[in-house]
């Protein structure tokens, strides 16, 4: 960590607690491109403050994508800045769900000074202001639900239905529907809490996992037709040009579950898409781990982060074949790394 990354403190849940209790009005922030973890966890922090009496607002760089309005719904029609209703004010600026600078896009520019408290569950990132981080978290709505219980009790409420659902939904969205490494007895047991309370799991895995557009099977089988394997079926890779996103007319959310493509094949360790969103040579690469190699080294050593099997980074290359000879050379050389660390 820099000298400038140390003078963030780490906070307590109750100091947490305190600062959200203490204010009136809080804007929250999370990241670019925003999945069912950041948006839950965001209208969660929003719903339960409002049911306190306080006004909050959620924003992020980029618009919800379509599959998560239903968490918006009744609340906010949009959560770009621009939303944000005329001479609003806030008295607290908190962040969920985002490690580093990076992924908070335009935001970070406007907001940087500003923020005072992330409350997150990345193992790897770029600290930017004092916080409340679990790594070993299955997800930020997990990390949140201890706030939000602190708070709740702090001023003797329950917790309305609303936040319930939008917690599940960040839990089960980052779980893969609590499929993954990351879930705990912790997970379940608080999953096993808010079923309980009345949350139908059934509806909102569902509309998380059981649906597809026509657009993303298309995207999905193009994406497996430019499949490349590398180190003998170790290591798959899909690139994803811009002009090929162009052709398909194809949004960034339809290409969100092209990393599923790759990382479901069998003998396949290490799984990347990289994506060209814009004509510049900008390419956001998204990788996954099926096994104890931890993929958020490698992404943090472009600038990005996050987890042991989910992590991303941007990479600035001449072309999308560069990026994926980058990608492929530092996942083979850290494959060798620890196979002479195993045998020495
Ligand atoms: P993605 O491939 O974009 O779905 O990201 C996988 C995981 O890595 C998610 O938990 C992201 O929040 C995290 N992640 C992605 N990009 C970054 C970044 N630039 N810095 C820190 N964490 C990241
Ligand atoms: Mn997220
Ligand atoms: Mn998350």
């Amino acid at each position: 960590m820099t000298e400038a990354e140390n003078k963030f403190v780490s906070l307590s849940e109750s100091e947490v607690a305190q600062r959200l209790f203490d204010a009136g009005s809080v804007l929250v922030l999370f990241h670019i491109n925003p999945d069912g973890d950041a948006i839950g966890s965001a209208f969660a922090l929003k719903h339960t403050l409002l049911s306190l009496g306080k006004s909050a607002w959620c924003i992020c760089a980029s618009e919800a994508p379509e599959r998560l309005l239903f968490a918006l719904s009744d609340s906010q029609e949009s959560v770009l800045p621009s939303s944000i209703p005329e001479g609003m004010e806030f008295d607290l600026v908190v962040s969920v769900d985002t490690a580093s600078p990076s992924q908070l896009g335009d935001l970070y520019e406007i907001y940087k000074d500003k923020i005072d408290i992330m409350i997150d569950h990345h193992g790897k990132g770029t600290p930017y202001a004092d916080n409340y981080v679990l790594p070993g978290a299955s997800s930020c709505g997990e990390v949140l639900c201890l706030v939000i219980d602190r708070l709740l009790s702090m001023a003797k409420a329950e917790m309305p239905k609303r936040v319930s659902e939008l917690i599940y939904t960040a839990i089960s969205s980052d779980t893969g529907c609590f499929r993954y490494s990351n879930v705990s007895p912790s997970t379940h047991i608080l999953a096993a809490r808010l079923i309980e309370s009345g949350v139908d799991g059934a509806d909102i895995n569902h509309r998380l996992f059981g649906i597809k557009s026509l657009k993303q099977m298309q995207v999905e089988h193009a994406g497996f037709e430019r499949m490349n394997f590398y180190s003998g079926g170790r290591i798959a890779i899909i690139t994803f040009p811009y002009d090929l996103k162009a052709q398909y007319g194809a949004t960034d959310e339809n290409l969100e579950t092209l990393v599923d493509v790759a990382r479901c094949v069998k003998g396949v360790e290490v799984a990347a898409v990289i994506k060209q969103p814009t004509e510049e040579n900008k390419f956001r690469v998204s990788m996954r781990s099926s096994c104890d190699f931890d993929v958020s080294e490698i992404c943090a050593h472009y600038g990005g982060g996050g987890h042991v099997r989910a992590a991303g980074c941007t990479l600035t290359s001449d072309s999308i074949l560069a990026a994926e000879m980058t990608v492929v050379v530092a996942v083979e050389q850290r494959m060798q790394d620890e196979a002479s660390k195993n045998e020495s």
